[in-house]
């Protein structure tokens, strides 16, 4: 079985995608590999950020291997917080000061267009391939539901009346950025 890492330390994530993928890859988390350090993630886009991650794990520790980035892009801000999602309000990090920084941003704005964006780079048998999934929506103007994490609360996909936060996760899965972007991911696995 061809051995290949998911350069995350989120767990969640990876259980997704474990079901999601054939048996004939066995995925591997990165503290199995005995990667225990942080990944530097010091690029200013997505698919650098991604492909920075991916190649990290390669030099290192010679496996095969992909990563994912993710930012909520949103029009009338020029496309922030991007690739600085995570830490839109500070290094804290923390979600509910950078949905709070998002309305007071947005505030009196009227275009609220925006969309969720993952790249993920997959490096395989020496060779780099970039996926990308795609949400389109726009930014509420309160924070509404309970479920999700980060921007949730605050983002409604086009054709939908509810906030991702107001979804089930299946249901969000079917639509998400990043569940489209893993699903061009295994198709491409499933077929090596
Ligand atoms: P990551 O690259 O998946 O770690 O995502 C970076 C940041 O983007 C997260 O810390 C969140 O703030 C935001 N983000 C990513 N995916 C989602 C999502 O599905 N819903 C809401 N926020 C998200």
């Amino acid at each position: 079985m061809k051995k290949l890492v998911f350069a995350t330390n989120n767990e969640h994530k990876l259980h997704e995608i474990k079901q999601m993928l054939g048996k004939g890859f066995g995925l591997v988390s990165l503290g199995e590999t005995g990667c225990t350090e942080e990944i530097p993630e010091n690029n200013d886009t997505l698919e650098g950020n991604a492909s920075q991650k991916s190649h990290y794990v390669f030099e290192k520790y010679g496996l095969d291997c992909f990563a994912d980035d993710t930012g909520l892009e949103v029009e009338a801000l020029n496309n922030a917080p991007g690739v600085y999602s995570a830490r839109y309000a500070g290094p804290q990090r923390d979600s509910s000061d950078n949905v709070k920084k998002l309305l007071s941003e947005l505030d009196k704005i009227k275009n609220r267009k925006a969309r969720f964006r993952t790249v993920i780079s997959l490096l395989i048998n020496g060779q780099e391939i970039l996926f990308e999934g795609i949400v389109n929506g726009q930014i509420l103007t309160q924070a509404r539901g309970e479920k999700g994490f980060g921007y949730d609360p605050v983002f409604q996909p086009d054709g939908y009346t509810v906030s991702f936060a107001e979804m089930e996760l299946d249901e969000k899965n079917k639509i998400s950025h990043r569940g489209q972007a893993f699903r061009k991911l295994i198709d491409y696995l499933n077929k090596l």
